[in-house]
């Protein structure tokens, strides 16, 4: 029999590639995915070839679910992302890797997205000393973020830093671990990108 693996790992597994949705379990032997490469389910076998808009498709879920975020909120991404000069893929990528809540998980202030997203709805994340308490902003060159220096967001923020301690922290972004904070020095380049999607499917998909 099957063993259940919770709805996460059901995700990363049906996309075939780590989704990191599960905090430091993600990191770990206990991955789903490291134990087991194929899609949910009793009936895998069964599952033929991906038509080219099923692979396009799949390309755009992967990343919507890698970020956490819903179908209308990508399209608004991607409507942004055509407007701005540029490869669309690559805009797009870098609006998405720039959301704070993405930034404060990279930062290890959070073991996963999501409850970096929780992090900052409670209102425990400052950029440039204000608190902003909306995952989906967007952090520009100079932007410093850093946990309230409450004494409760202090704890929680240095237990989760050395629980996913050695997650590599991108070269766009400069942490200082002493004081706590991170530093947007340079807007993300393609590189730089923690999601390893075909951006060029998804504005194929996309721009239909
Ligand atoms: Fe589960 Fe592994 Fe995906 Fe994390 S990366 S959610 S542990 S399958």
């Amino acid at each position: 029999m099957a063993r259940y693996v919770g709805p996460q790992c059901r995700l990363c597994r049906r996309e075939g590639e780590k989704l990191f949705l599960k905090g430091i379990r993600c990191d770990t032997v206990k991955c789903a995915i490291t134990k087991r490469k194929y899609p949910p389910g009793q009936f895998t076998w069964g599952r033929g070839k991906l038509s080219k808009y099923g692979i396009q498709f799949r390309e755009k879920q992967k990343l919507k679910r890698f970020y956490g975020i819903l179908d209308r909120q990508f399209q608004n991404y991607f409507k942004k992302a055509e407007r701005q000069k540029g490869n669309t893929g690559e805009n797009l990528l870098a609006m998405l890797e720039r959301r704070l809540d993405n930034v404060v998980y990279l930062l290890s202030f959070a073991p996963s997205r999501k409850s970096a997203r929780q992090l900052i709805l409670h209102g425990h994340i400052l950029v440039n000393d204000k608190k902003v308490d909306i995952g989906s902003y967007l952090v520009k060159t100079g932007d410093i973020v850093r946990p309230k220096s409450k004494e409760i967001t202090q704890n929680i923020v240095k237990a989760n830093i050395e629980l996913v301690k050695g997650r590599n922290i991108p070269a766009w972004i400069q942490s200082r671990a002493d004081t706590l904070e991170g530093v947007v020095t340079q807007l993300p380049a393609r590189e730089d990108i923690s999601a390893s999607a075909q951006e060029q499917l998804i504005v194929e998909l996309c721009s239909k």
